[in-house]
């Protein structure tokens, strides 16, 4: 949740209700030749100097950068992000591929990452193998006699493979997905939640949508599936695939949407395993739950009640045939990727060309980090870490973080809105932050993921076993909070709600965000501006919903709602002025939990800033004094160009405010008109009692 970038859910990219947009951050820095910038601070070739700061701050911090920066013709706008991520990427091939030459000892993490590697890449391995690896789950799926029988292969079907909250993915092709993690109502300790699942397409408008693009991609999708089991040697497969699709269809009529599974009180529903046959019958859920390796598990949070009623009574009313297709169906697309060239081919063709209109797979090598990334993320994460990231970024990382908490306390000691109690929790949940910066302090130990040398269908089987019965041991344990959800070679952040948590990963933290070498005044204000939207994130109208131990309690009273709600409405108005085009306003309600996090973060960080002058000046740079180039590396963080109907669509359904609006939100902020010397009259300025201060 809060990340700046939601993962996929399913196969695609959506940006979050509260994320933090970076897809159109400016990528003047980031060369993969050269990573390090020959300047530190900020980047005076971007700023136009004929622009007024108090006109258009935006256009004065990057104009000379949007005059001589063209997008690229298969792209819709361009900004650091995208840069930043083909950075981290090429890193973490090269780690990978050292690791492969290195010849490590057995056991070893770098054996076991050159072994997954190599495994992947030995197209000739998996060749000759062909459908052999996959015969025997094919097997035991045929032998399926009943419907008992049947509710324990779903039950060993049962992946850790969704999570609702930190890394957002909803989308499971099992029947249902576990997702481990603190409880609401006991957040002292790990739950298990389940999540619907059951259908192989993105999401159950592909299944329910009218429009024509999604009849088309029902019809190739059933082509798609009678293609898969011909390939691993089933007959009759057009019938297959269309039972196939229409038991489909059918699971797809008692999912929740994606608007419904963002609500998290209705999610909080705790049931016995009796109450599963109580109120979802239907399954035979002894024998799932058996099947699962979960007889011990006394409660489970169901997230989609109402699906589960209705996919448990699906398993009983659909005949035996139908699911036996589709779980033999499901199985091959899993494995998919592991299979011979045929196999692979023939998903990209559908899941690649026909649902996201990508018209060519990537080269093979940098699918091969991908799945070394994902099996042992942090294998390579400590790697990563360890050259990419020193002590010295982390201690200043770490003391930004201190200084911003600092300021947000003395800023929620000085409201007048909030009353007292409401005050204590917020402060509260300030004491019990934790924010991870760069790595974790722990590493997953991958001791018992047994990699070996060309078997990459049993390396998968494998990693996918080894995660989940990891997420099932630790069930009913004590919490790490400061466990990280992310890897350090990630480009991103996250804000972790049930563990009142946040991680900024080594491979954000690098320029322009982030250099240890840049005076603190721009660290401030790029990063530390981030760091504290993101702390602003777990207490406003979003974060009052989880209290400081991470439990879901609303701890703020109906007053302090209606106070907040009032001072926030101002800046909503503010945010309705603005125009990109003629005959469209940005929509001030949509995006106002993202502009109070931008108000507030940068508030803070100027605070913290300035605290971490410890009363000395700042030193000036390239002509610029230090409130100056705190408020310009602020302004360079949302440097964007973006194609017309790229912006048009992020206007209509996005909830961050494009780039230049967020940039020129300084306005709101006092020591910004001292900074420029801003005056009444210049399009920016606005009377200090105009201006919006929330916390
Ligand atoms: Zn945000």
């Amino acid at each position: 949740m809060n990340k700046f970038e939601r993962s996929p859910r399913a196969r695609f990219i959506r940006l979050g209700a509260s994320a933090l947009l970076l897809l159109s951050w400016i990528g003047c820095f980031a060369q993969d030749s050269a990573p390090a910038p020959t300047t530190h601070g900020v980047v005076v070739a971007n700023i136009d100097k004929s622009v007024k700061p108090g006109d258009d701050f935006f256009r004065y911090a990057n104009g000379e950068w949007l005059n001589r920066t063209e997008i690229p013709p298969d792209r819709g706008s361009i900004g650091v992000f995208s840069a930043l991520s083909d950075l981290a990427s090429k890193r973490t091939s090269t780690l990978i591929e050292e690791a492969a030459k290195s010849n490590g000892p057995a056991g070893s993490n770098a054996r076991k990452i050159a072994d997954l590697y190599n495994s992947y890449m030995n197209e000739a391995a998996i060749e000759a193998k062909g459908v052999t690896p996959l015969q025997p789950l094919l097997k035991q799926i045929a032998d399926i006699r009943d419907k008992k029988q049947l509710a324990y292969a779903l039950g060993q079907s049962l992946r850790a493979d969704v999570d609702a909250l930190n890394n957002t993915n909803f989308h499971t092709q099992n029947l249902f997905g576990l997702w481990v993690a603190p409880g609401f109502n006991d957040s002292e300790h790990y739950n298990a939640y389940l999540l619907q699942g059951g259908l192989a397409l993105p999401d159950r408008e592909y299944y329910l949508g009218n429009s024509q693009h999604m009849q088309e991609v029902r019809t190739k999708y059933e082509a798609h599936i009678s293609a898969m089991l011909k390939l691993a040697g089933f007959t009759d497969t057009d019938a297959r695939a269309k039972r196939i699709v229409e038991l489909e269809h059918s699971i797809a009529e008692k999912h929740l949407s994606l608007a419904e599974n963002d609500d998290i009180h209705k999610a909080n529903n705790t049931w016995t395993p009796a109450d599963f046959t109580a109120k979802a019958p239907g399954l035979d859920w002894n024998e799932y739950f058996r099947g699962a390796g979960l007889t011990n598990q006394k409660s489970f949070i169901v997230w989609q009640p109402t699906a589960f009623t209705g996919e448990s009574a699906l398993v009983a009313s659909a005949p035996l045939e139908s699911w036996k297709d589709w779980l033999a169906f499901h199985t091959i697309e899993y494995y998919g990727g592991v299979l011979p060239k045929t196999f692979a081919e023939e998903r990209f063709n559908f899941f690649g060309k026909t649902l996201t209109g990508t018209p060519q797979q990537r080269p093979r090598w940098q699918r091969g980090v991908q799945v070394v990334n994902q099996f042992l993320g942090d294998a390579v994460g400590e790697i990563y870490a360890q050259r990419y990231f020193s002590p010295k970024a982390k201690a200043e990382g770490q003391e930004m973080v201190a200084n911003i908490i600092e300021a947000f306390r003395k800023r929620i000691d000085a409201l007048t809105w909030m009353n007292p109690a409401t005050k204590a929790e917020a402060k509260a949940k300030l004491d019990t932050l934790y924010v991870g910066i760069g790595y974790p302090d722990k590493w997953r130990d991958y001791a018992g993921y047994e990699v070996k040398p060309d078997d990459m269908f049993g390396n998968l089987q494998r990693a996918s076993t080894f995660y989940y019965h990891y997420q099932v041991g630790r069930l009913g344990k004590q919490v790490d909070r400061k466990e990280w959800s992310m890897t350090p070679q990630t480009v991103n952040a996250v804000n972790l709600p049930l563990q009142n948590a946040l991680n900024f990963p080594a491979a954000i933290l690098q320029p322009p965000f982030f250099d240890p070498d840049a005076p603190a005044a721009t660290n401030y204000g790029a990063i530390g501006s981030v760091i504290g939207h993101e702390i602003s994130h777990t207490f406003d109208t979003e974060g009052s919903t989880f209290d400081s131990k991470g439990r879901l309690r609303n701890w703020w009273t109906p007053e302090d709602l209606k106070q907040f709600e009032e001072s926030t409405n101002k800046l909503a108005l503010q945010y309705d002025q603005y125009k990109p085009f003629p005959d469209l306003s940005l929509n001030g309600k949509q995006t106002l939990a993202e502009n109070i996090a931008d108000v507030a973060g940068v508030a803070a960080a100027f605070d913290g800033y300035r605290a971490s002058l410890k009363g000395q000046a700042a030193p000036e740079a390239n002509g610029f004094n230090g409130d100056q180039q705190f408020f310009i590396a602020y302004g360079q963080n949302w440097g964007s160009k973006t194609r017309e109907a790229s912006l048009r669509q992020q206007v209509t359904t996005d909830s961050h405010s494009p780039g230049e609006y967020r940039a020129d939100t300084v306005r709101n902020i006092d020591a910004w008109y001292t900074a420029f010397d801003v005056k009444p009259g210049e399009k920016l300025y606005l009377a200090p009692q105009d201006r919006v201060r929330i916390w």
